[in-house]
This record gives structure tokens, C-alpha cells and sequence, in this order.
């Protein structure tokens, strides 16, 4: 049996919202946590995130909504404009920390990030910048971990936080295929116009458009190009042709259109979706975040996903005698819920791209309702 041997040791692997979220819980479940983080301090850059109420509630628990929601742009309602740029209407989502506070919140990727880096260096968590995991071998209760610098850690636990093209989930022999959906998503920071107080979606008759407040000055628009091939676009050609993609659409799209040309910041990204059909666990080995299970954008809730998994990884620990028996109960509390999300996501995209939106709406409403519900 895996009892704990000693100290609760941990390596977590990747800095991102399900490594520093879970460093952060384990830290605070008495966990002495060092995380290997591949990019250098500061990487995260580009667009923001819509930080929605499962998020915010995980992220209460952890006693950082209240800093989130003051480093980003509250809100609680999703407008939705037909292909005529005529109203198609609006979903109020709930308010899961409190009717006083808002439903989401948008937030700049950076800022998200400095907040849970700080949070988890305050509850001693040491970030190893520039430094992967090389190999992992498990012995009796224990995870020999060899960094990418040479040392070698042997801990009670080894999480791998690491994205959807986690190498720790080839290190732990758990495989997943990702699948590309025929979409690819465009994000531009702009700034934001004084009526966007909320999620605006216009519907178009080949794609759609939107735009999410990340605070009193910020925004960033969206848009899901449907029916392409997987390729990259010099960094010139971005911004033109996110101009022309948004030409088509009537109505406020015009205005925001204009917008994109003062933007410094348009990516576009392939959807892809991830999900570990078998165990996310092997021996005192764990994936999580995205590198388990990652949803297309469409819902919004990859993060929370992420951060409810950080969470209740550290508190089934917490409740359990033995890693193995912490992970499995982990594992199993976690595989329905986003194993829903994921597929659910992954839905939407295909009526989008049968222009079928008005069946997409209603989708992704039910499924914002049921990720309502207590993870
Ligand atoms: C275009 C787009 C828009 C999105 N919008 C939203 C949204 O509005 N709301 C929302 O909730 N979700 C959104 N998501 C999903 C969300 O971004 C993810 O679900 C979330 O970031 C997952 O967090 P994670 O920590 O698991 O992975 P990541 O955020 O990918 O973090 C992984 C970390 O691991 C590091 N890493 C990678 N490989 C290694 C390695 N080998 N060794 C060490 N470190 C490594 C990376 O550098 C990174 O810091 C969006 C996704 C995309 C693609």
C-alpha cells in the first residue's frame, strides 16, 4: 500500500491555471510543492479569458474571486445577435459566489496569471522556470522525478498540469488523440466600446463574432472561423484578415471591426479537443487541466475545469490515506463532469458550422446550468 512515506512531496508540472491552482491547494493542504515550469517567468501573453461562475466559485473557495474580479471586468449577461444583426436574446448566466457579485468575469490572461503565481509563491510554492520533467519512474509509493537540468526529485506525487500536448501524460503512458474540429478561433485585444457591459455573440452566416469587457478600457473580440484547414499565418497577414472575416457582418461588428486595426495583439489558434478515455492516473502520477480533458472554447470553461480540478485534487488528498487512493477518488469524482463539458463543447462546433445556432444557444445555455451544479 502507497501510504505516505514522510513528507507530502509534491512536483507539479506546467504553471498555467491547473499547475498553479493545484500548488496553491496542495501547499495549503500542508504539501511541499516545487513546480517545473517550461516557458520563462512572464510568457503568458496574448488574449483573455471569460472567467465563468464554476470559475469563479473554485476560485472563491481559494479566496481569489474578489482579486479577480477587481483585475478584470464583471459581468452576468450573454447577448446574441442574429446573422441580421438583430437581437436573438440574452441569457442572464447565475450568480454562483452571491447575487452581489457578477456571473463571470473577464480578465487578461497575464493578470489571471500574476495573481495565482503570487498566491502560490505567499503559500511557499518554489516555480522552477525553463525546466521540464525528463523521466519518470515510480518506486513503492514513491515518483522519481528527473528534471530537464539534471536533478532528480523522489516525491509522493507528480501532477502534470501541462496543456493539452502534456508530455507528462506520455511520461505516465496515458494516451489521448487530439482531434481538430475544422475551426480555428481568432482572438484581438481592443478597446472597449462603452456599451459592451457584457458578452455580445453575432451570429454570421459563415461565422461568428463576439466580444468580452477584461476591464473599464479593455476588451477582446473573438471569432471562430468554420469549414477550414489547419494552417499559420505570418503574423502581417493576422489582423488584415481578421478585418476581412468581419466584414460581412451588419451591425455593431462594423465598429468593433474598426477596432481591430489599432489592435497589437490577434491570434489565431486551431479548436481542438482533448479527452483521456481511460484512467487519468497512474501509480502516484496524475494529469490534469487540459492535459485530461480540454474543451473547445465554445463554453468558456476550460479554466474552471482547471481550477475545480486543482481543488478537489488537493481535497480528496486531503481526505484519503494512501496517494493511490486520493488519486482514484479524484479520478472518479472528476470523469463525468468534464467528460459532459468536453463533449458538449465539441457539439456546439458542429452546429456551428451547420450555421444551426439557434440549436447552439440553447446547448450551451443547459450546459453553462448543469456546470452550475456543485462540481
Ligand atoms: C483560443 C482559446 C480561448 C479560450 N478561452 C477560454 C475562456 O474564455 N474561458 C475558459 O475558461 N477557458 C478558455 N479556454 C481554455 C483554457 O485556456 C484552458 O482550458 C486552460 O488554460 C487550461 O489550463 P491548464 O493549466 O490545464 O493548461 P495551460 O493553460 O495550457 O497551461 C499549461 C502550462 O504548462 C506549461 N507546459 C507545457 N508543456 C510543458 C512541459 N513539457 N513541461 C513544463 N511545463 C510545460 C505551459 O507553458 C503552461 O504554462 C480557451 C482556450 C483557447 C485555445
Amino acid at each position: 500500500m502507497d501510504r505516505y512515506r514522510g513528507a507530502r512531496t509534491a512536483v507539479v508540472v506546467g504553471a498555467g491555471v491547473a499547475g498553479l491552482t493545484a500548488a496553491t491547494a496542495l501547499a495549503r493542504g500542508g504539501w511541499q510543492v516545487e513546480i517545473a515550469e517550461l516557458g520563462p517567468p512572464e510568457a503568458t501573453s496574448g488574449w483573455g479569458l471569460c472567467l465563468t461562475g464554476p470559475s469563479l466559485r473554485a476560485l472563491d473557495e481559494l479566496g481569489l474571486a474578489d482579486t479577480c474580479l477587481a483585475g478584470g471586468y464583471g459581468m452576468s449577461t450573454i447577448t446574441h445577435v442574429d446573422v441580421n444583426g438583430e437581437p436573438a436574446g440574452e441569457a442572464e448566466l447565475p450568480r454562483l459566489i452571491g447575487e452581489r457579485r457578477p456571473a463571470m468575469v473577464g480578465i487578461a490572461r497575464p493578470v489571471l496569471h500574476r495573481i495565482l503565481h503570487a498566491e502560490a509563491e505567499r503559500c511557499g510554492v518554489a516555480v522552477r522556470y525553463g525546466t521540464t520533467v525528463a523521466s519518470v519512474d515510480q518506486e513503492e509509493g514513491l515518483v522519481r522525478v528527473r528534471l530537464s537540468d539534471g536533478t532528480v526529485r523522489k516525491v509522493a506525487l507528480l501532477v502534470g498540469a501541462d496543456g493539452i500536448r502534456s508530455s507528462t501524460r506520455g511520461l505516465l503512458r496515458l494516451e489521448t488523440t487530439l482531434a481538430f474540429h475544422g475551426q480555428m478561433v481568432w482572438r484581438a485585444l481592443v478597446p472597449r466600446p462603452r456599451w459592451a457591459a457584457g458578452i455580445h455573440q453575432f451570429a454570421g452566416k459563415a461565422d461568428t463574432v463576439g466580444l468580452v469587457p477584461l476591464s473599464d478600457r479593455q476588451a477582446y473580440v473573438f471569432l471562430t472561423e468554420n469549414g477550414v484547414e489547419r494552417s499559420i499565418l505570418p503574423d502581417s497577414e493576422l489582423a488584415p484578415r481578421l478585418r476581412e472575416l468581419m466584414e460581412p457582418f451588419p451591425g455593431r461588428v462594423g465598429e468593433i471591426r474598426s477596432l481591430v486595426s489599432e489592435s497589437e495583439s490577434v491570434v489565431r489558434r486551431p479548436v481542438l479537443t482533448a479527452l483521456l478515455e481511460g484512467a487519468w492516473n497512474r501509480g502516484n502520477g496524475v494529469v490534469i487541466g487540459d492535459a485530461a480533458h480540454a474543451p473547445a472554447p465554445q463554453m468558456a470553461s476550460g479554466a474552471a475545469l482547471a481550477v475545480e480540478d486543482g481543488l478537489l485534487l488537493a481535497r480528496e488528498l486531503g481526505r484519503r490515506e494512501s496517494v493511490g487512493a486520493g488519486l482514484q477518488a479524484f479520478v472518479r469524482r472528476r470523469t463525468q463532469r468534464c467528460r459532459t463539458l468536453v463533449e458538449t463543447s465539441a457539439a456546439i462546433v458542429g452546429l456551428e458550422q451547420a450555421q444551426r445556432y439557434r440549436e447552439a444557444y440553447p446547448l450551451a445555455d443547459s450546459c453553462h446550468r448543469l456546470m452550475a451544479e456543485p462540481a
